[in-house]
């Protein structure tokens, strides 16, 4: 097989599998030498070679040796120079290549080829002995380095004694000081190492080469090469290429050139110039960086290459990737050679406006436009962010857990975060950590800040479901609850002091800051009518509280995909009149607390349909355990023992007949409904006078969606439908009009999956609820799987959280196997999902591919969903 391929500009010897024959670095030397731009000629060893020497004995194979000696015969014909030549020395830059960027390789080592005699050779060509000895002092250095391992540093103290000795400062000032250093530099390498810098070139290349390909086994290389995935075995190129002499003192120099202004999308060089200090200093340039942006094509002046020759090879090479490109060049005593080019980097909003002026000029299509962002990337636009200035003091970090910037008073208790928040004022909640009783605190609050947890904890996954900025995990940092003080950098903060979090980034900072508010309008919103003419699937939103609806509807949900019920009554008075219905010791008195809870949903219900204005609302009954809602503090059980003229034992009997050893998997969802069907009738005729009222105020019908949790058995939605029927007729009758509305059940019980197409013959839609089907398939407590799953993960056991991106060998199997049966049975059933899953591109994915009709997510992550989803059709 070949082991070494050419380039020069014009031609390069091709292969199919470029980045993988040759690397990184060579495939991409190779292609531009193939676009006719001008690159430094060179050759490339294969990693097939890298292999062939590990099974190899001792030092470079004989063929390899010969292979090498005809490359350089090559490169002497197309620079006309000669390698240990009589005149015009060749020197070689010699870099390792891999198929992906990897620390731990080796360093570039240039001026292969120098030694005692063509330095002299290249010091009288270019009239500059310093140059050239500069050169070659660089090169002893780096060639001990790599092949002898010897520390840098020692050169450094080698090099003081000289200069101390010899009386110069920086570098030596004639031949014979530098001869001097060098002689010192070998002497030394002899007596401490045994072995000097050989004389001969070939035998340098041939020993950088064997010593580059020895770091592809440093620990640095190899660990990374296990995270990354990279198969031990993929072995390393190495490209070798002549040297361009961009240090030498006159129009010469190194730049960057990014082919767009990124944060406009004009088509104009962008980038730096970095010219050669002397030169720098003669033009009067002050720092010698140019800036690519402010040089016309003919400022011969200050840049010593052809503007308008480098802009027309890097449209070239735009043109060719299809994508903005940020190129590496050099200029050499005013030649320019383009280096290396990859795709330009660029933050998630710079992506978006490419991607729409590509469209917009006819580049790339809409289809590419959206397979070119990545939906996740999203979330940092859509949340407020600050500007990092240099004043910022950082409390504390932990764990990016919810992103999103947030700015508010501390609060240490949900309860005064409800106080303060009812006087309007922002406020963030600081726990150790939290629990399901803290969710009206975070629902009132800006942001939530956790010493203890991870990412997968309650507050952060209660954080990101309700789209509140929050970080976890903050370690460094202590509450003193009897105090009600925080200690944070040795800092003391009370409650009413300001901080602000940044849970896109982790970081706790005192004060306020001004946060810069998402703008949803523009490219960004070309983007999303891109993905919106492609996409299938209708993406709803998970909410329940108006502020969200509203944003939900902002970010372009259609419709509300889960409305828990439950999380409307966690706040302020409602709370009440809740413990009362539970705490009531008969039915009587349970429809005498419901009857004050009726007005408050039905009010709910018509401010969303209002805001939802025609759009699909599905609400659902009461989900969790009762004991979610009673007190747990003392001072709480007795306040509520008061407010209710009951004894406080009275509370606590109920607290402890209501306790159960597995919520998760109790008395929850339908079973209350069954167990308590006026709940679930005060539910229906709020929902249905609700729809009636805003329906008659917009002047269309609203049909509300019902949806009845954790069913396992079909008969449990007989039951509840049969109840929410009967309240339909009731309130028809009562108002004299006709309603029309849905009833459909959440799948998230592997029974209900098996039973999905007897279910579906009363159910108007399902709703896999993936959060429970992902909890009941695996056995794993949603609540408490935060704690080992992320072993899971760095055992290689699992490849994601199942509860993040939807296992789609098992949870994802038994979906598909329901709505398989389902369609059997019902064929025009709707069919959505609504667990967490349900904004995760992954799972999107997943979701297209089995058909179903919708995804339902957190408002935040509605624009994330219609991307995935339109890239889930292409
Ligand atoms: C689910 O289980 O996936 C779901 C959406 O319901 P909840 O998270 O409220 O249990
Ligand atoms: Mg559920």
């Amino acid at each position: 097989p070949k082991r070494i391929f050419t380039f020069r500009r014009g031609a390069a010897d091709r292969t199919a599998d470029a980045s993988e024959a040759l690397g990184l670095k060579g495939a991409n030397l190779a292609l531009l030498a193939s676009l006719d731009v001008p690159v430094p000629p060179g050759f490339t060893l294969a990693t097939s070679v890298w292999r062939e020497v590990q099974s190899g004995g001792d030092g470079l194979p004989q063929e390899l040796r010969a292979d090498l000696r005809m490359a350089i015969e090559w490169l002497e014909g197309v620079t006309g120079r000669g390698f240990d030549g009589d005149t015009r020395p060749l020197l070689l830059a010699v870099r390792t290549s891999a198929r992906a960027q990897m620390p731990g390789l080796a360093e570039s080592v240039l001026d292969v080829g120098l030694n005692d005699r063509t330095v002299d050779i290249l010091a009288a060509e270019l009239d500059d002995p310093a140059f050239a000895y500069r050169s070659y002092r660089r090169f002893i250095e780096s060639y001990a380095h790599l092949v002898l391992a010897v520390d840098p540093a020692e050169f450094e103290d080698i090099a003081d004694a000289e200069a101390a000795e010899a009386g110069w400062t920086e570098e030596p000032g004639d031949r014979a000081g530098w001869r001097a250093l060098i002689a010192r530099y070998q002497t030394y390498l002899d007596a401490e190492i045994g072995a000097v810098v050989p004389q001969t070139p070939l035998e340098q290349l041939s020993a950088v080469i064997e010593a580059a390909y020895a770091t592809w086994r440093s620990p640095l290389a190899t660990s990374h090469r296990l995270i990354q995935g990279i198969p031990e075995n993929a072995g390393l190129a190495i490209t070798a290429h002549a040297m361009i002499f961009n240090e030498h003192d006159h129009n010469s120099g190194t730049g960057r050139a990014v082919s767009r202004d990124l944060t406009t999308g004009e088509s104009r060089l962008s980038g730096e110039f970095g010219l050669v200090a002397p030169r720098a200093r003669e033009i009067g340039e002050k720092p010698p960086v140019l800036d690519l942006g402010t040089l016309s094509a003919g400022d011969a002046e200050r840049f010593p290459a052809d503007m308008a020759e480098l802009t027309e090879h890097v449209r070239r090479i735009e043109a060719h990737v299809g994508d903005v490109v940020e190129v590496d060049f050099m200029v050499g005593d005013g030649e320019l050679f383009l280096m290396q080019s990859r795709v330009a980097r660029r933050t998630a909003g710079e992506a978006i406006r490419i991607a729409v002026q590509f469209v917009d000029e006819g580049l790339i299509d809409e289809a590419e436009a959206i397979l070119r962002i990545d939906p996740n990337s999203l979330d940092e636009l859509l949340h407020p962010t600050f500007e990092r200035t240099s004043d910022l003091v950082v409390l504390g970090r932990g764990m990016p857990a919810s992103p999103g910037a947030a700015t508010g008073e501390i609060v240490f208790t949900s309860e005064r975060a409800q106080e303060l928040a009812n006087e309007e004022r922002p406020v963030i909640l600081v726990r150790n950590e939290t629990y399901p009783e803290d969710i009206h605190g975070m629902h009132v609050a800006e942001g939530v800040l956790t010493i203890r947890g991870g990412t997968t904890s309650h507050a952060a996954v209660v954080a990101r479901g309700i789209g509140r900025p929050c970080v976890t995990g903050a370690g460094a940092l202590r509450i003193n609850a009897g105090t009600a003080t925080l200690h944070a950098a040795g800092k003391v903060l009370r409650e009413g002091d300001t901080i602000t979090i940044d849970g896109t980034s982790g970081e706790v900072i005192e004060g306020a800051v001004p946060l810069l508010r998402p703008a949803l309008t523009g490219d960004f919103a070309t983007l999303m009518d891109y993905a919106d003419r492609a996409r299938r699937m209708r993406v709803r939103a998970n909410t329940e509280t108006p502020i969200e609806a509203r944003s939900a509807r902002a970010f372009g949900a259609e419709g509300i995909g889960l409305c828990r019920t439950e999380h409307m009554f966690f706040e302020g008075d409602r709370v009440r009149s809740m413990r009362e219905m539970i705490l009531a010791s008969d039915e009587t008195g349970r429809r005498a607390a419901l009857e004050k809870l009726l007005p408050i949903q039905r009010s709910d219900f018509t401010e969303l349909f209002e805001i939802m204005a025609g759009l699909p609302v599905t609400i659902r009954l009461l989900d969790p355990p009762l004991h979610e809602f009673l007190p747990q503090s003392d001072g709480e059980i007795a306040e509520t023992a008061s407010m209710l003229g009951v004894d406080e034992s009275v509370v606590r009997q109920r607290i402890a007949a209501l306790q159960e050893f597995n919520p998760m998997l109790g008395h929850r969802g339908c079973r209350l409904a069954i167990s308590y069907p006026e709940i679930v009738e005060t539910q229906a005729r709020a929902i249905f006078e609700a729809a009636i009222d805003a329906g008659e105020k917009a002047g269309e019908a609203v049909v509300p969606e019902i949806m009845v949790p954790l069913v396992s058995l079909r008969k449990e939605l007989d039951f509840v439908k049969g109840r929410i029927d009967k309240v339909a007729a009731l309130v028809m009758d009562e108002r004299g009009c006709e309603i029309t509305y849905s009833v459909g059940t959440m799948i998230e019980l592997p029974r209900a999956i098996v039973r999905a197409d007897t279910i579906a013959e009363i159910a108007d839609f399902f709703s896999f609820g993936t959060n429970d089907l992902t909890q009941t398939v695996y056995g794993i407590s949603r609540d408490d799987a935060g704690n080992f799953l992320s072993t899971y993960v760095r055992q290689g056991i699992i490849e994601r959280d199942p509860f993040q991106t939807i296992d789609v060998e098992g949870v994802g199997e038994l979906i598909a196997l329901a709505v398989e049966k389902a369609r059997r049975t019902r064929p025009d059933i709707s069919l959505g999902v609504c667990g967490e899953q349900g904004g995760d591109p992954a799972s999107i994915a997943f979701f297209e591919q089995t058909g179903l009709d919708y995804v339902s997510c957190s408002p935040f992550r509605v624009p994330i969903a219609r991307l995935a989803a339109a890239q889930a059709t292409i």
